[in-house]
């Protein structure tokens, strides 16, 4: 789940990390209000979107008067930011963040994300903070530092000293910059997160550090112990159809190709993605009914894949555990009549009761498209969307 700036800043600011004073609006009226307590002479007008690279694609500008605060909220507040996160169509602007303008005079990079590799949590920092992180990244990665923390111990001053001195922050800020990363760490843990990016942390012309920005991702699976971020969510930034599915507890995310795929396990569901792929298709969408689906769960989940004007075809790939093949067989038939099926349907079942859910499929009169093997099922529905 991700969040808002503003909410991110509100959760480090509950740690101890420095950030700007600044507030919320949804409104014009909301942002001059927030800039007259804010007091100047310099202010921030950052759009809020659940997406990065918003100082680029025009969504975060300096005012110098409350007139300005004005007249940019105006223009952000409702316009379609296009960034390179949020794909060509944009993101509409429904929330600012009016923030107090801070004196900059380095910026960095600093990030807590889970090291697979390792199976530890990753601090990174980087000299180059800013715009251009992904772009660092990617042609000059040597200038990413990263630590390794032992979950024992937590991340130890050295390590965050040698991160501090190896950006390169002046010495009379290092201890404030090893308090920052420390905190980060404890904030990354506490809330369950899986990525909690500062960037910028800035050094102030004081020489005080502050996080200017504040990305988190946290885990789905651990929000069941945080009522506290599940508040922040904010459904405008979420995908509709992943909403809808979320009710019904289907994991179902939104691709980009035309092949419907219903499958239940989330490993039998990619390893059919990777199928459909192999054999020149482009699959609609990762769905996974889970081993419990009932007829409705599975009438839902097609409703759902079916909402996507792209789909051109469906495959229904099951393994027949503990879910039968023969309830599944029952979804499939009542979800077809119910939804006026046109696109055409390939199944692919095995496992319990797979010889009745067979014949319950041959005998409902539905142009049911039936396969035996995954490799035989992904040939047939790559052909019917050709
Ligand atoms: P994004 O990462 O989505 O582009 P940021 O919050 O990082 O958005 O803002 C982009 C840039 O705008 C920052 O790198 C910084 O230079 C500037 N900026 C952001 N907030 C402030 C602020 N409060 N005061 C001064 N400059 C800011
Ligand atoms: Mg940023």
């Amino acid at each position: 789940m991700k969040i808002h700036e503003y909410q991110g800043k509100e959760i480090l600011r509950n740690f101890g990390v420095p950030v700007p004073r600044g507030y919320p609006a949804f409104t014009v009226q909301e942002a001059i209000e927030a800039a007259q307590k804010l007091g100047g002479p310099v202010w921030v007008v950052k759009a809020q979107i659940h997406a990065g690279g918003r100082g680029k694609g025009g969504g975060v500008k300096l005012a110098r008067s409350i007139d300005e605060v004005k007249s940019l909220s105006e223009q952000i507040l409702g316009m379609q930011l296009k960034t390179h996160q949020t794909g060509p169509e944009g993101q509409k602007v429904r929330r600012l963040l009016i923030e107090e303008g801070a004196d900059i005079k380095k910026e960095y990079y600093v990030a807590a994300v889970t090291d697979r590799g390792t199976q530890r949590v990753a601090m990174m920092a980087s000299s180059e903070g800013g715009m251009d992180i992904e772009e660092v990244a990617h042609a000059t990665p040597e200038k990413i530092l990263k630590v390794f923390v032992d979950p024992a111990t937590g991340l130890t001053d050295a390590q965050a000293a040698e991160l501090a001195r190896g950006i390169g922050v002046p010495d009379g800020s290092v201890a404030q910059a090893v308090d920052v990363l420390k905190k980060l760490y404890q904030c990354y843990m506490a809330t369950d997160a899986s990525l909690a990016e500062i960037n910028p942390l800035i050094l102030e012309g004081n020489g005080n550090i502050k996080a200017l920005d504040a990305k988190f991702n946290f885990d789905a699976n651990a929000l069941f112990r945080h009522p506290e971020i599940v508040a922040y969510r904010d459904l405008d930034e979420e995908d509709p159809a992943e909403i809808e599915a979320s009710k019904f507890d289907l994991a179902y995310i939104q691709l980009d190709g035309n092949i419907g795929c219903l499958v239940n396990g989330a490993g039998l569901a990619m390893a059919t993605m990777d199928t459909i792929k192999l054999f020149g298709g482009e699959p609609a969408n990762f769905l996974d009914v889970g081993g419990g689906a009932t007829a409705e769960k599975v009438t839902e989940a097609f409703k759902i894949m079916l909402k996507n004007p792209e789909v051109k075809a469906i495959l229904v790939n099951i393994f027949g555990g503990i879910m039968r093949c023969d309830t599944i067989a029952d979804g499939v038939i009542v979800a077809s009549k119910a939804v006026g099926l046109k696109v055409p349907l390939v199944v692919r079942m095995k496992g319990t009761n797979e010889e009745l859910g067979k014949k319950m499929l041959a005998e409902s009169g539905l142009p049911i498209i039936a396969a035996d093997t995954m490799a035989e099922a992904a040939q047939k529905v790559v052909a019917a969307v050709k």
